[in-house]
């Protein structure tokens, strides 16, 4: 059965690739033969629409699953430790980003890499209040009821299904219809995703070919030195974090992990929302020899408070305006930047975008400028697929650890 899931999850990450590949082709056509508009106009919308299928089945996927892991966990001390080893675990990781961010950024800012923001900043600060007032709008207003859902109540879709969960549990023999409903719905979630997750590489296929046709790679030039220390941060949380939690704590082959979780980094890439990506990415987890119990905690927990992709770009760029302001942090700025990182993370869902936002809280921290941020706007798009990649990628470090650590508790019990 393992075996069939994998093999189905391996041509799966197969057809994601060629997805990929095609969809960046097709993105540079349209953009070289100027015909841009085509990728925007008429091929995003196909994958939007497979997003917003994915999207739509998170809630009931996060709601229904929670419930019944809760509630068919025997004792309150297994599940508190299965928590508290979440949580540990989500808190060093976020650290250990922060730590990379700040490293790299100063770095950065003695080889004089980041001085350039000065030359724009008094310009574009007009342009950025309308831009930023748009933005908010844009926030506030939900496209749609699940959107809506997923936007604004994600923390409480999780407390309130684990409420239900410790209820069913605590409420015996009383609770067991209850629970049978929960468990046949439950079932019949998974496997509506089961048949969504088949067609994510055509929506793979159609996100990629707008994001190329509409931001292409030239808006990168201005900005290049911050691209390039956001990316080497990613890169080194990557090599560095999750290398050492994969070796050391999951025990598991590196590249082989990567190679298993390419259909959830494929669509956190192109939908750039990690709850979004929470279907995918539990199949792929439970094709990891992630057990449900696990799977169903972490994976959702994780795209509401564990973001080390945002949390490596965050640092990164409230440095680079730290600098660009002629701003030199202290090391107790620095500290007081890294806890606001910890609570702008743990507060915001994985969303589109939600990590542009959360800038202004950590520059609004540091006393600079919020209006600042507008300046790395139109290329927020190109951060923002790393950053959720980062994310999902996070969540999924997250579930193989968890489980090995499950493992070995058992073993010496
Ligand atoms: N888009 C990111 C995610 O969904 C959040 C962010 O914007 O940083 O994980």
């Amino acid at each position: 059965m393992q075996q069939v899931q994998t093999k189905k999850l391996n041509n799966l990450s197969f057809y994601n690739l060629i997805a990929v590949a095609l969809g960046i082709l097709v993105g540079i056509i349209c953009k070289k033969t100027g015909n841009a508009s085509f990728g925007i106009e008429q091929i995003k919308p196909i994958g939007q629409a497979l997003v917003n299928l994915m999207s739509g089945l998170t809630v009931p996927l996060v709601f229904f699953s929670i419930i019944e892991t809760i509630a068919s966990l025997k004792g309150v001390k297994q599940h508190k430790k299965m928590l508290g080893r979440a949580a540990a675990y989500f808190l060093g990781t976020t650290v250990m980003a922060c730590i990379i961010g700040i490293v790299v950024a100063l770095i950065f800012k003695h080889l004089n890499l980041f001085k350039e923001i000065v030359i724009y900043s008094k310009t574009l600060v007009e342009d950025s209040k309308q831009i930023a007032f748009m933005q908010s709008l844009t926030n506030i207003i939900p496209a749609d009821l699940v959107d809506a859902v997923l936007k604004e109540n994600v923390v409480m879709i999780l407390i309130f299904s684990l409420l239900i969960g410790f209820s069913i549990s605590a409420a015996g023999k009383a609770g067991e219809m209850f629970n049978q409903l929960i468990v046949s719905l439950n079932f019949v979630i998974k496997k509506m995703v089961s048949i969504v997750v088949k067609i994510t590489p055509i929506s793979v296929f159609a996100m990629c070919a707008w994001l190329v046709s509409e931001f292409g790679y030239k808006r990168m030039g201005q900005l290049k030195w911050l691209l390039v220390a956001v990316l080497i941060g990613y890169v080194l949380h990557i090599v560095i974090t999750f290398g050492f939690a994969l070796k050391f704590f999951a025990k598991i082959p590196v590249l082989n992990f990567f190679k298993k979780i390419f259909p959830v980094i494929a669509f956190a890439m192109t939908s750039t929302s990690s709850i979004a990506s929470i279907p995918v990415a539990e199949e792929v987890s439970h094709s990891l020899g992630t057990r449900d119990t696990v799977t169903s905690l972490v994976i959702p927990s994780g795209s509401v408070v564990n973001m080390d992709g945002t949390a490596v770009y965050l640092t990164i760029c409230a440095i680079f305006f730290a600098t660009g302001s002629g701003v030199s942090l202290s090391i107790w700025q620095m500290i007081l930047m890294t806890f606001t990182v910890i609570l702008a993370v743990f507060g915001t869902a994985g969303v589109p975008g939600a990590g542009f936002i959360m800038l202004s809280m950590v520059m609004g921290a540091l006393k600079l400028d919020v209006n600042l941020i507008m300046l790395i706007y139109i290329v927020d798009k190109i951060f923002d697929i790393g950053r959720t990649c980062l994310n999902v990628t996070g969540d999924m470090v997250a579930s193989v650890c968890i489980e090995q650590w499950c493992r070995e508790a058992e073993k010496q019990n």
